[in-house]
């Protein structure tokens, strides 16, 4: 990668190619803006997340989505039709779920999106009307405004020199973190028959899933996801995997009075930003003072993909109104 500027020089640069990241995009594009999304992960989605290993397929970041909203409904119903999302029930209300994995419905609104995954922008300078993203190899792209969704903490990091009352905003922001635990079966394990995710309100655990059950998925994915309460992930972070993944195996075992077979797959993965705890609610205002950075992600309205989406559009809106962008 080149230090130099590269050529292309576009209308928006995307940080996140998560929910929030993904409707930005979508609606600058449909404006007919050039557009770029970076992201870290490997994977599109951000925390919509799916993880496959030893031919095991988890629901390791959301379980499933709702929406109230009419432009998210709209987007879900396209979803539906499309086959990347389908109809689900918790607790007596419509949901969504992914099809056939969370991270479809990602993949749906990513589609025909100029994105590049393992790309983590590592700070973002402003020089003569441009903005330049850095990566730890150098200029990666350049770009006339841009619209950053990481996490609150990772954003505020990003911006405190570049836009420090963005940064103060995202300060505002807290999580609650969440471990998840992942485990594969060579037989069903003995779960009672629930066709939706088993929640708790109270212990260690927040919801088990067996996979298997999900609509839409391999009946003999034998797998089955853990999600920790928040309290007790906090309590917990710095605990190893293995040490994390047993507890909650024998947590589930002795809440449900089961005797669960030998995992033949484990895994664990510590979301440090889970769920939004507390948004940045203290301003309406997304867009910097230059009008040419703004912010969104489910932590500037509140803790769910629903949210997240509408961010992504609303910030939008804002640097449009800040900086004529269409
Ligand atoms: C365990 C868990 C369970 C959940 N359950 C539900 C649920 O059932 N229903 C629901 O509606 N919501 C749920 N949520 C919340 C939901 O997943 C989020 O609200 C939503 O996905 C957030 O989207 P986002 O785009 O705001 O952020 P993210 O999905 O976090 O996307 C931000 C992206 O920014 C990227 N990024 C960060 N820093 C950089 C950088 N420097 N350079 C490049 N890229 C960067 C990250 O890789 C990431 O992909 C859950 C979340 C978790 C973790």
């Amino acid at each position: 990668m080149s230090s130099n500027p590269p050529d292309v020089d576009y209308d928006l640069a995307i940080i996140g190619s998560g929910i929030a990241g993904l409707a930005a995009a979508r609606v600058a594009t449909a404006k007919g803006l050039s557009v770029k999304i970076f992201d870290k992960g490997r994977r599109i989605g951000g925390r919509a997340a799916t993880r496959r290993a030893n031919g095991f397929t988890f629901t390791h970041g959301a379980q499933f989505l709702t929406a109230r909203a009419d432009e998210f409904r709209d987007v879900c119903a396209a979803a539906v039709a499309d086959s990347a999302l389908t109809n689900w029930q918790i607790g007596g209300k419509a949901a969504f779920i992914g099809q056939p994995t969370m991270r479809d419905f990602a993949v749906f609104l990513g589609r025909d999106l100029d994105i590049s995954q393992s790309v983590e922008i590592t700070s973002i300078e402003a020089a003569d009307n441009h903005l330049k993203f850095h990566t730890a190899e150098g200029i990666v792209a350049c770009g006339k405004r841009a619209i950053l969704t990481p996490p609150a903490p990772q954003t505020a990091a990003l911006l405190r020199q570049l836009a420090p009352t963005l940064a103060t905003i995202a300060d505002g922001a807290s999580y609650a973190p969440c471990w998840t635990a992942m485990f594969g079966f060579d037989e069903a394990p003995p779960l009672p028959v629930s066709p939706e995710p088993l929640q708790f309100d109270e212990g260690p655990i927040a919801l088990a899933n067996y996979e298997a059950r999900r609509p839409g998925s391999d009946r003999a994915n034998f797998a089955l996801t853990i999600q920790a309460s928040g309290e007790w992930s906090a309590q917990h972070l710095e605990d190893t995997s293995e040490q994390t993944g047993r507890t909650l195996l024998a947590e589930l075992s002795s809440l449900l009075g089961v005797k669960m077979p030998t995992p033949i797959y484990e895994g664990c993965h510590r979301w440090r930003y889970a769920k939004v705890t507390k948004p940045a609610t203290s301003t309406t205002k997304l867009t910097s003072e230059c009008g040419r950075i703004a912010i969104a992600g489910d932590w500037v309205i509140g803790p769910r993909i629903e949210a997240a989406f509408l961010s992504g559009l609303k910030a939008f809106e804002q640097l449009s109104e800040a900086s004529e962008l269409d």
